[in-house]
């Protein structure tokens, strides 16, 4: 494989994706979404958890080819499950299949599983979890669910028989195993390990260089390539185990992949 070939962001996961809301209530430091806005004006560094319904007006809920990502610009929140429901039904009434990613308030996801239990192979869901650690998820994703709050969603998912996986991406700290061990009997399907991209850049942005510098060079020197090929090596082989675009680059360089 080489570099030039490597797909990412998004498009690593689904060709398609579907987004309704400007702004997002979790307001995650390193967030790329945040930093667009920011850089177009659409929002600032402080409201961008404010969220906005966007106009659905032209928007296609027809049968596409290939997976659906919903959504990719913010999140399925307790402010917007309503609206959530409504479109996950009429994209669900064109046989769309939906990769749900999220980073799981369950409240939520128990409303979308109540309401689309019958429609489950055509339901994936993604949960973003980086750490085990509520410390360590609050600095960083600072108003998003606790670490029960996604555990117990992916628990949820997994008994009704949905397909299930994670985004480790970005991991957040150095304690991966510890993770993997928690969540991997769960997974039906694969783990996304993935760094945090442009982390000094995005979050000095994303607040106003309030964020504490030593705990991005603590992250940026967890997320040295040696550290990451260390990983790689640890979990190459392992079935459930994907790599994002930032671990693959790195695999290449060092003539791992
Ligand atoms: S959940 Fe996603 S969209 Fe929302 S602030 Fe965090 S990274 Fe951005």
């Amino acid at each position: 494989m080489e570099k030039k070939d490597l797909k990412f962001g998004t498009k690593e996961w689904a060709p398609y994706n579907f987004n309704f809301m400007n702004g997002c209530s979790n307001d995650c430091v390193y967030c790329y979404a945040k930093e667009m806005a920011i850089r177009f004006k659409r929002k600032t560094s402080e409201n961008w958890k404010e969220e906005e319904t966007v106009s659905l007006k032209g928007k296609s809920f027809n049968k596409k080819e290939g997976n659906i990502m919903f959504p990719s610009s913010h999140d399925i929140t307790p402010g917007n499950i309503e609206l959530a429901l409504t479109i996950i039904e009429k994209l669900l009434e064109s046989n769309n299949t939906l990769l749900i990613v999220t980073k799981p308030n369950f409240q939520c996801i128990k409303s979308i599983i109540n309401k689309f239990e019958n429609k489950k192979n055509n339901i994936f869901f993604r949960f973003t979890i980086g750490s085990s650690q509520n410390t360590v998820l609050q600095l960083w994703e600072p108003n998003a669910p606790n670490f029960t709050d996604r555990f117990s969603s992916l628990k949820l998912a997994y008994n009704k028989g949905f397909s299930t996986s994670i985004s480790c991406e970005p991991l957040l700290d150095n304690k991966f195993d510890i993770l993997y061990k928690i969540i991997e009997p769960y997974v039906t399907d694969s783990i996304w390990i993935g760094k945090m991209n442009m982390a000094s850049r995005r979050v000095k942005i994303n607040t106003n260089s309030t964020f504490p510098i030593e705990k991005i060079d603590e992250l940026t020197n967890w997320q040295s390539d040696k550290n990451i090929i260390d990983l790689y090596l640890k979990y190459k082989d392992n079935p459930k185990i994907q790599w994002k675009e930032s671990i693959k680059k790195i695999a290449i360089e060092n003539g791992l992949l």
